[in-house]
């Protein structure tokens, strides 16, 4: 993504201002906390619920500068956000909901500042494109935080899993969860199509009690001779 805040005056806001964004869910490794890291700078940075923005470069000076591009970032428009979140990379992100305080600079799309509450989290897609209803452990995170990934019912299967109640009291702060998903439009599961598999195994079961059948009959037949020949 291109930056270009550097020309524009510095400001400052004491009411909180409204904005979207994408970010990965983070559970601590003792698992009594959750947070989010960045989706493009600062990923290996874990923020809580309510957090101030720190230099991603280890510089000391107060965010957002002017010589730097760290700082929080959001977009004012919810649909910049979920567009982005269809890159591949960014599937297993969550949406939130954000408050912005503090000293912040405009970009084109949204705004990069200092001071973020987060207000709720939209939890999206499953990789297997249903409804994500939970979060399960993705495999990957940064030292002392675990990322999590949106899992349907289905998919989840006996992992164990964090309910997104738990997940929003964990962040601290005032926390919304919601699995809503974003807007499917016409992508909609097939209605009423037989699972293959369950008639396959109907078909091998049926052929087995037909041939049981056959044999029962076979040792009816041999059992009846045997009883002829003893008369
Ligand atoms: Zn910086
Ligand atoms: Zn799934």
């Amino acid at each position: 993504m291109a930056w270009s805040a550097s020309r524009t005056p510095r400001e400052h806001s004491d009411q909180p201002l409204p904005g979207f964004k994408l970010a990965y869910p983070m559970l601590s490794a003792d698992g009594t906390s959750t947070g989010f890291s960045g989706v493009t700078l600062g990923r290996a940075h874990v923020y809580r619920a309510i957090d101030d923005a720190l230099c991603v470069h280890g510089s000391r000076h107060a965010c957002p500068s002017r010589w730097c591009d760290c700082g929080f970032y959001c977009f004012h428009d919810i649909t910049a956000a979920r567009d982005l979140a269809c890159e591949p990379e960014y599937r297993g992100a969550v949406l939130l909901e954000v408050a912005v305080s503090g000293r912040y600079r405009r970009y084109e799309r949204g705004l990069r500042y200092a001071r973020q509450r987060v207000r709720a989290v939209r939890i999206g897609r499953c990789e297997c494109g249903r409804r994500g209803e939970v979060l399960a452990d993705s495999g990957t995170g940064s030292i002392g935080w675990r990322r999590l990934v949106p899992v349907c019912g289905s998919c989840a299967g006996v992992r164990p899993v964090l309910d997104p109640d738990t997940f929003g009291r964990l962040a601290g702060g005032d926390v919304t969860v919601t699995t809503d998903g974003p807007p499917t439009g016409p992508v909609a599961p097939l209605s009423a199509t037989p699972d293959p598999s369950a008639a396959g195994a109907v078909a091998v079961l049926s052929a087995e009690v037909a041939l049981l059948q056959a044999r029962l009959d076979d040792v009816q037949a041999r059992l009846d001779e045997l009883t002829r020949r003893k008369d």
